[in-house]
């Protein structure tokens, strides 16, 4: 029978040796795992310390003996791999229990070895409490500490664990700082799109400062005292870093195999290593992005079971492929949902490739049915053919299920004319007759057939130093409120009446809008058809102009 020994013991490394047992019933199949928790639920760490998540042991999906009993796996915890020796075909194992060193035989090895939190080499970094968490023990070293009553942390890291820890510290009461040192929370997103879930979470009392990178740690027990740029010091009972994750890769530098430029593991597309007999999966490798091609590293659930499947099916004679990834991922902000799929904007330009967008703000449901939202959907496509490249969404209700919806189309290699022809489900509490998706589709179709040409929020002031004229379709009540500097009012209804007013600018450009873009469509339809040439509708109106300046 195959041997085959998996290192790693969570996502990647328990889906491929529970694959691998479906494949084959005779198999030899152990498990070493580090620590001692296997196939524990990561991603639901932070939901216990807040207490959403009650009960501890709901987070540790099955145990050693379930998986022996259930799937007949050797699995092994406290059992670190330190060493393959790729010529013999062993890998050496000290059992940390009690120090002693054992030798394994494998046919097939797995490397499924994950990812381990950053902790910046800087001053004071090691303080006790200054933490990062990836499993169940820095898990349970937060809580203990949250339980015993602090009053205050601050997280460092804007990314997923940063904001998901500095809701779950906020929840529990604690005042909360969150300290990112870019311009913007998640960096999965366009800055604009993640603008509103800073917004969100400050609502909620947790202080949100961009900009400001930590410098250094200082302060004695149970204090931390964190120094940021511009000699900014905070001072809180705790710290969380949450700087992001490097691949685990030390055993498979040390057995020679192909490291890549980001730093993980490279394999091929049956997820092997350098050396055929020896695969891995899960944060430890360094995927191809589906869009631009690029190798890149995405530490995410989703694609780490699946390639620990694909490991073990080709292992087995099976021909899976791991095809590009997508990064596809999703944020729950307090009330707030964020989330995307694909190539963000700022990728796109950074990668050179020529590319389109629009803004769209559909309810998450049927306006007339209650607890609807508008949610910020920006699509991103390519400039000929409209296949889509990315998209984002941020807001109350039905993100989730938008997001999905996109990075299925984008999976399908799907373009906007696609999406204006989705038939998707509808109900009033789901959604509406004309799904968002429907719709990002429509407003991103007119723009390739030239039924309308869209103008951009980061395009102003410029647009209007160069003598752009902008026109706001709003009511006279909105305009009021606030408006776009410089603009001219003319409600949508009284455009047709009052055309003859714009004929001193029809060789300036004019720069329609209003609240979220779809008014000023309306506008520039009317203008255009009157013989007006230079005409432009701001995409996504006022909502995305107010997320840009
Ligand atoms: P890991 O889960 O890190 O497992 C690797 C295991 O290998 C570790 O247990 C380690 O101890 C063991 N190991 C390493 N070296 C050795 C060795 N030499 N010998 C023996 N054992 C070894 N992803 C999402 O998609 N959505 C989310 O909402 C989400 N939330 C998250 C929240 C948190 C707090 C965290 C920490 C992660 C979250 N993730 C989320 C990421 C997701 O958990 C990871 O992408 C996934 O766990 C990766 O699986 P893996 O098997 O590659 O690595």
């Amino acid at each position: 029978p195959t041997r085959i020994v998996v290192v790693g013991g969570v996502a990647a490394g328990m889906s491929a040796a529970a694959r691998a047992r479906r494949l084959d019933e005779r198999a030899q199949i152990i498990v070493f795992e580090k620590d001692r928790y296997v196939s524990f639920a990561n991603c639901g760490l932070p939901y216990h310390i807040s207490g959403d998540i009650r009960d501890r042991e709901d987070l540790l999906v099955v145990t050693p003996d379930d998986l022996s009993r259930r799937l007949n796996l050797e699995v092994y915890t406290e059992h670190e791999v330190i060493r393959i020796d790729r010529v013999a075909k062993t890998v050496k194992v000290r059992d940390q229990r009690n120090d002693s060193v054992l030798k394994e035989h494998y046919d097939k090895l797995i490397l499924a070895t994950g990812a381990t939190p950053l902790r910046p080499s800087m001053p004071g970094v090691d303080h006790p409490y200054i933490f990062t968490l990836r499993n169940i023990p820095d898990m349970d070293a937060i809580k203990a500490v949250v339980d015993a009553g602090v009053f205050s942390a601050i997280v460092v890291g804007g990314g997923y664990i940063g904001v998901e820890m500095a809701e779950a510290l906020r929840r529990r009461g604690l005042r909360v700082d969150l300290v990112e040192q870019s311009d913007q929370i998640m960096a999965s997103l366009d800055p604009e799109m993640s603008r509103d879930l800073a917004y969100h979470m400050e609502s909620y009392g947790v202080h949100v400062t961009l900009g400001k990178g930590v410098r250094e740690f200082r302060g004695e027990d149970g204090r931390v005292e964190v120094r940021l740029d511009e000699d900014d010091v905070r001072f809180a009972d705790m710290a969380i870093l949450a700087v992001g994750v490097r691949p685990e890769v030390k055993l498979a530098r040390e057995a020679g195999l192909e490291i890549g430029r980001c730093g993980g593991i490279r394999v091929d597309v049956h997820m092997r290593t350098s050396d055929p007999s020896i695969y891995a999966a899960g944060d430890a490798v360094e995927v191809r992005d589906a869009i631009t091609g690029e190798w890149t590293l995405m530490p995410l659930a989703g694609p780490a079971n699946r390639q620990g499947r694909i490991a073990a099916d080709h292992i087995f004679g099976r021909e899976s492929r791991y095809r590009r990834s997508q990064g596809s991922s999703i944020l729950k902000v307090f009330d707030m949902t964020g989330g995307g799929t694909g190539v963000s904007e700022k990728s796109l330009r950074r990668a050179g490739i020529h590319y389109r967008k629009v803004y769209v703000h559909p309810n998450g449901h049927a306006a007339y049915y209650p607890g609807t939202h508008p949610m910020h959907l920006k699509l991103l496509f390519t400039a000929d053919s409209g296949h889509l490249l990315g998209a984002q969404a941020v807001g109350f209700d039905g993100v989730d299920k938008r997001i999905d919806v996109l990075a299925t189309a984008i999976h399908a290699g799907m373009t906007v004319y696609d999406l204006e022809e989705l038939e998707l489900s509808y109900a009033p509490p789901y959604g509406s007759a004309k799904d968002p998706v429907n719709i990002a589709g429509f407003v991103a179709a007119n723009l390739l057939r030239g039924d309308v040409t869209p103008w951009y929020a980061e395009e102003w002031p410029a647009l209007a130093e160069q003598g752009g004229v902008l026109i706001d379709l709003r009511t006279a009540k909105e305009f009021a409120a606030w408006s776009i500097p410089g603009a001219i009012n003319i409600p949508i209804g009284e455009l047709r009446g009052r055309i003859d007013e714009l004929d001193e600018y029809r060789d300036n450009g004019l720069y329609l809008y209003c609240l979220s873009g779809f008014r000023s469509y309306l506008g520039v339809r009317q203008l255009t058809q009157n013989g007006f040439k230079r005409v432009y509708n701001l995409s996504g109106g006022v909502k995305t102009f107010m997320a840009y300046h």
